[in-house]
C-alpha cells in the first residue's frame, strides 16, 4: 500500500464502509481498525485490522500504513488518538471534537458557551438531585446518560413525579433537560478542512421512529429565515470549537427558535441523502477535509428523501427493489435484528410532496 494514498479509519461500520468506498473512488486505498471480524467496512476496505481500539501496535501499524488516519464514530477512546499523536501518526481531527461529543454536558456547555441555544439542562448523579434539578428544569423532562446513549436509548421521559418512580439511577453521570415542544426536528452537516475553510449541506428533516432516524427529507420544509440561522450556528460551532472534518449537528424548531440538540464529528445518517442528491457526498467530502485537499462547493442537485432500512424492514426493502423505486444501499451486516441499520434508501426527484408519500407507502 502506498501510504500517501492510503486512509486510515478507526471503527468499520457502515460509515467506514461508505467512506472505504468514496476513497477508493477517489484513488485511495484503505485501512479499518475494528475489534470486531464481522465490522461491515471490510467488505470495501483493502485491510482490516480486528484488533481493540486501543490495541498500541495495531494503532502503530495503521499511523505507519496511513498517510492520514480518520474515524467514523464518536466513541472512538481518547486514548486511541492520543496514542496515534505520540507515535507520529497524522490524524488532523484531533480529541477535541471527540472530547466534547462524548459527554453531553462538556457538548451542551461548549455550544451554549458560544451563544447557541439549548434546552434548559443540570448534571444529574443521583435521585436526590434529580428532584432537585426537576425544580429549576420543569416538568415535562427528559432524562438522559451523559455518555454511550444513542438512538434514544438511556434516556427517560418525565412527564409527572409519579415517573421518578420508575428509574433507577446507577453510578453514572446523567443529564436532565427541559422537554422541547418542537415543531421539527433538523441536521446541518458542516464540514471544516485543515486550512478552516467550512462547508454546508443541506439541511435535512428528520423524522424518527422509535427513537431511530426513519426519514430525512431534502430539503427542510422550513422558513428561509430558520434556515439561514441553522447554517448561520452550525458554521460558527465548527469554527469557533476548531473542529476539522465533518460534524453532523441535530437541532429542535419550536416556533422561531432553533434549539442545539447533540452533534457527532463523523459523516451522519441524515446525511447519506448526499450521496445521490448532491455533486459530492458527505463521505467525499469528509476525505476531502482531512486530507487538506480544497473543499469545493456543495450543490443540492434534486430533491431528495432518505428512507432508513433496519432489521424489521426485510420485506418492505423486497417491496422497494421490486417498485425499481430509489437508490439502494446496503451495508452488508450479516444479521438482521430489529433496530438494527441495515441500508438506506434514496428517492430523489422534483415534488417533495410525492416524494415524502413515495418513501412512506413501502
Ligand atoms: P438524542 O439522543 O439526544 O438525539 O435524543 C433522541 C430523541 O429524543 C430526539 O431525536 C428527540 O426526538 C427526543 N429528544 C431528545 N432531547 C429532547 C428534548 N430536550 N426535548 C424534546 N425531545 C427530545
Amino acid at each position: 500500500m502506498n501510504k500517501s494514498k492510503t486512509i486510515g479509519i478507526l471503527g468499520g461500520g457502515q460509515l467506514a464502509k461508505m467512506l472505504c468506498d468514496s476513497a477508493k473512488k477517489m484513488g485511495y486505498t484503505s485501512v479499518i481498525l475494528d475489534p470486531s471480524s464481522d465490522a461491515c467496512g471490510k467488505f470495501s476496505s483493502n485491510l482490516h485490522l480486528i484488533k481493540d481500539y486501543t490495541d498500541e501496535k495495531s494503532l502503530k501499524e495503521i499511523s505507519e500504513i496511513s498517510g492520514v488516519v480518520t474515524y467514523e464514530f464518536e466513541n472512538v477512546p481518547i486514548e486511541s488518538i492520543e496514542i496515534i499523536k505520540k507515535i507520529g501518526g497524522n490524524i488532523p481531527q484531533g480529541k477535541t471534537p471527540l472530547y466534547l461529543s462524548q459527554h453531553r454536558i462538556r457538548e451542551k456547555n461548549a455550544v451554549r458557551n458560544l451563544g447557541v441555544k439549548t434546552a434548559k439542562y443540570k448534571q444529574v448523579s443521583n435521585i436526590e438531585e434529580l428532584k432537585e434539578a426537576l425544580k429549576e428544569v420543569g416538568i415535562p423532562a427528559i432524562l438522559k446518560t451523559c455518555s454511550g446513549g444513542y438512538d434514544g436509548k438511556g434516556q427517560w421521559k418525565i412527564k409527572n413525579e409519579s415517573d421518578l418512580n420508575n428509574i433507577k439511577l446507577e453510578s453514572r453521570e446523567y443529564i436532565l433537560e427541559e422537554m422541547v415542544n418542537f415543531e421539527k426536528e433538523v441536521s446541518c452537516l458542516v464540514v471544516r478542512g485543515i486550512n478552516g475553510e467550512v462547508v454546508n449541506f443541506p439541511i435535512g428533516e428528520n423524522i424518527h421512529k422509535n427513537g431511530i432516524l426513519n426519514l430525512t427529507i431534502v430539503p427542510a420544509q422550513i422558513s428561509k429565515e430558520l434556515e439561514e440561522k441553522i447554517i448561520e450556528n452550525s458554521k460558527k460551532i465548527v469554527e469557533k470549537l476548531g473542529v476539522v472534518g465533518p460534524l453532523g449537528i441535530e437541532f429542535f424548531i419550536a416556533g422561531e427558535e432553533i434549539y442545539f440538540n447533540e452533534m457527532a464529528p463523523r459523516p451522519h445518517n441524515s446525511a447519506h441523502y448526499t450521496m445521490d442528491a448532491c455533486n459530492y457526498s458527505q463521505f467525499d467530502i469528509h476525505l476531502m477535509a482531512v486530507l487538506g485537499e480544497k473543499i469545493p462547493e456543495i450543490k443540492l442537485l434534486k430533491n431528495v428523501v432518505m428512507l432508513n432500512i433496519l432489521g424489521e424492514d426485510k420485506e418492505k426493502l423486497k417491496k422497494i427493489q421490486k417498485s425499481k423505486k430509489g437508490i439502494v444501499h446496503i451495508y452488508g451486516k450479516n444479521s438482521w435484528k430489529i433496530g438494527r441499520k441495515m441500508g438506506h434508501v434514496n428517492f430523489c426527484g422534483n415534488d417533495i410532496d410525492e416524494l415524502i408519500e413515495l418513501a412512506k407507502s413501502f
